[in-house]
């Protein structure tokens, strides 16, 4: 189907009207603020943004950062499921490598030797943390980034760990290091033979 592209009138050719009424919009607010002494940017519902933050829900999903445990310990295992899964290909991981850094805690392999979210990639969708098996990263509140640069929107290990702070009340890793503890107890029943 072919659709007919309606021609430019002469007002439209000449931008001028589009101008005026844009410079109405500007006076109409000027003279509201000047004159009436009402700020256009207190009746928004957003309020006094960008002097007063504004207030986030509970459950709202911002931008992800790693956590650590109440010991201080990294949760994170390095096991890339998150920079697998993260479909703007914002997270990119290290391995340790043989000779990389140990694990910072008991009961984990491996540790990140770096751990890299490009923040102008994230689309905050939470994929990451819905696939992470040690509930390392968490979508936190900060819904403003800012940088002056790219290199600066993009954040690394340390830092990632120093905003996403404790997440207190979860240590999988203890309840799966009883878990294993209780099956190598867990009596073995003899069972027939696979044919
Ligand atoms: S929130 Fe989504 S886009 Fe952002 S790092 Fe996680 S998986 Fe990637
Ligand atoms: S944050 Fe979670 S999913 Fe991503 S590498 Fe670390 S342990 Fe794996």
């Amino acid at each position: 189907m072919i659709v007919e592209r309606k021609e430019l009138s002469l007002a439209e050719r000449l931008y001028l009207p589009a101008v005026v009424n844009g410079f109405s919009v500007t006076w109409r607010h000027f003279k509201r603020t000047v004159f009436e002494g009402r700020n256009a940017a207190k009746e928004t519902s957003d309020g006094y943004y960008p002097e007063v933050p504004w207030k986030v829900e509970r459950g709202y999903r911002g931008a992800p950062y790693l956590v650590r445990d109440q010991e201080g310990s990294t949760k994170c295992v390095s096991c890339q499921l998150c920079e697998f899964v993260c479909p703007p290909k914002a997270i990119r991981i290290t391995p340790p490598g043989p000779d990389g850094p140990p694990a910072d805690r008991d009961n984990a392999e491996k540790m990140p030797k770096e751990f890299e979210i490009n923040m102008l990639r994230c689309i905050f969708c939470g994929l990451c943390q819905e696939v992470c098996p040690e509930e390392a990263i968490f979508l936190q509140k900060d819904y403003s980034l800012t940088g002056l640069s790219r290199a600066e929107m993009i954040y690394n290990k340390e830092k990632l760990l120093s905003l996403g702070g404790t997440h207190a009340g979860t240590q999988k890793w203890r309840h799966k290091l009883d878990e294993a503890r209780a099956q190598e107890a867990f009596p073995i029943e003899n069972r027939p033979a696979a044919h």
